[in-house]
């Protein structure tokens, strides 16, 4: 049996080991899943909202003790892991208030005078197969909407995370959801295969790199399920010669610099019109270099290290092989060492076409700065990537945003503020930022039955 371990990032220290399901142990979770599924789909909505309050309860009275365990974890600084944890409490509470309107039957009325419904139905268990950059809130923003529409959630969570797997099943069973409602499977990425084949499993959830994407959507197509993938993003954060300096620079830094630079979303291709290049870069440096490292469960870190050693050495890699290409760096770029998560916050300019910098997705603190002459030079830019999942354009004028946000081939364009989720707007991308939408309305529909009943 192999072990998954649990290392804290930071300190190098082997924090605890446990073994993975044995196939007994799987198959016996799969099956409670299955049967908790044939009551949990009758219980109202009445009854999955009382529960899922709980749920936001006990994430709120607990906060400290969950936040503490992602920082150790995986080295996010302590008070981003608060916040994350609140933010699962938000999502929690937003789905137990808003499910049953979400999924309130739909009258129609046919032309030819026929009436009929669409109802929305809950179609069984769900595999959900996690990333630990957001250890808790990347499943709760499956799980709230999923359980909440009737169904049963499995979590496959990032192998590097297991004790935030674990304590994110404390929760649902801490709230008092029935035994099977949720749970975590303690397996390797290669289980997956074998668990989206059952046949009691309905549909799958990927967040996580193209290639997992790729590989358990293809699984799924072979077995004829619905898959969702949220994958990653190389976020362009455009900025005209009109835009709010101080803000833009200053919120450009924060959205590279959240989560230390690990998120999908984080801004990544910072495009600058020429008028405005110089003292954009000045001000996001400066910015930049403000932040505190530090240890991540000390209150005034803004940065500790990154989740793995492996990590930082891939994206030394993509660092040395821009450079190798011709990109200059501005700031930071110096190797980390051998084995260690730690990284040195870095900005690129002068990045040529085809490098990984231009290319790829650098999942870490590391930006790539661009400068254009033309509002359509920034779009050309924009566009030019196989990634699509979201933007941030800065300008004072909204009118002429708003047009170029039509533009812009992404899930999502925030004007004059950071790309960010939010329980209330749809979250996801297109091209190979995978498809489907979490959050809002979309994302409870992501996973039910929508039948049409016809009264003939
Ligand atoms: P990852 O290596 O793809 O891992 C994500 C999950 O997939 C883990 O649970 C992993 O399990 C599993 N996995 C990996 N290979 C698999 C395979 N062949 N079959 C089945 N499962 C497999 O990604 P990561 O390094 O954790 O996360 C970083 C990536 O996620 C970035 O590209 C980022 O942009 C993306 N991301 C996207 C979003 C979004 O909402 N669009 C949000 C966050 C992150 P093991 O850990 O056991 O390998």
């Amino acid at each position: 049996m192999t072990k998954i371990k649990s290392i804290n990032p930071f300190s190098g220290k082997l924090l605890k080991e446990f073994e993975t399901l044995s196939d007994r142990e799987l198959e016996a979770k799969i099956s409670l899943s299955h049967e908790a599924y044939s009551s949990w789909k009758s219980s109202t909505f009445e009854q999955r909202g009382h529960l899922m309050r709980k749920a936001a309860k006990v994430l709120r009275d607990k906060k400290d003790y969950f936040a503490t365990i992602i920082s150790q974890e995986m080295g996010k600084v302590i008070t981003e892991s608060r916040a994350e944890i609140e933010k699962c409490a938000w999502v929690c509470d937003y789905y137990a208030e808003n499910a049953s309107e979400f999924l309130q039957p739909e009258s129609l009325t046919l032309p030819d005078g026929a009436k009929a419904k669409i109802v929305h139905q809950p179609i069984g268990a769900v595999l959900a197969v996690m990333p630990w950059n957001f250890p808790f809130w990347q499943v709760f923003r499956f799980a709230a909407p999923t359980l909440m529409a009737g169904n049963t959630g499995l979590l496959k969570h990032a192998s590097n995370v297991p004790q935030c797997a674990l304590a994110i099943e404390e929760v649902f069973t801490l709230a008092g959801f029935p035994d099977g409602i949720f749970q975590t499977l303690l397996i390797g990425s290669e289980a997956t295969n074998e668990i989206i084949s059952d046949p009691r499993i309905q549909a799958v959830t990927l967040t996580g790199s193209e290639k997992a994407g790729a590989a358990v959507a293809s699984t799924a197509g072979q077995h004829i399920k619905k898959s969702l993938l949220e994958l990653g993003g190389s976020d362009p954060f455009i900025i005209l010669d009109d835009a709010d300096l101080e803000k833009a620079s200053e919120t450009a830094a924060k959205a590279r610099m959240i989560n230390f630079g690990q998120s999908c979303i984080a801004a990544k291709r910072f495009i600058v019109m020429d008028k405005v290049y110089d003292e954009f870069l000045e001000k996001f440096s400066e910015h930049i270099k403000s932040l505190k490292f530090g240890n991540p469960m000390e209150e005034d870190s803004d940065y500790g290290s990154m989740a793995r050693p492996d990590l930082a050495e891939e994206l030394y890699e993509q660092i040395q092989d821009s450079v190798k290409a011709g990109a200059k760096i501005h700031l930071g770029g110096n190797k980390p060492e051998k084995g260690s998560a730690f990284f040195e916050p870095t900005i690129l300019v002068d990045i040529p076409e085809g490098c990984p910098a231009y290319e790829e997705e650098l999942f870490g603190p590391v930006a790539s700065v661009f400068r254009v002459n033309s509002i359509e030079e920034a779009l050309q830019l924009a566009n030019d990537s196989e990634f699509g999942l979201g933007a941030s354009l800065w300008s004072s004028d909204i009118e002429k945003a708003e047009k170029l946000a039509n533009q812009i081939e992404t899930g999502a364009v925030f004007i004059n503020a950071m790309v960010a989720s939010h329980p209330h707007l749809p979250f996801g991308g297109i091209k190979k930022s995978g498809y489907g939408r979490e959050l809002s309305r979309n994302g409870i529909l992501e996973f039910v039955n929508s039948k049409t009943v016809y009264l003939g």
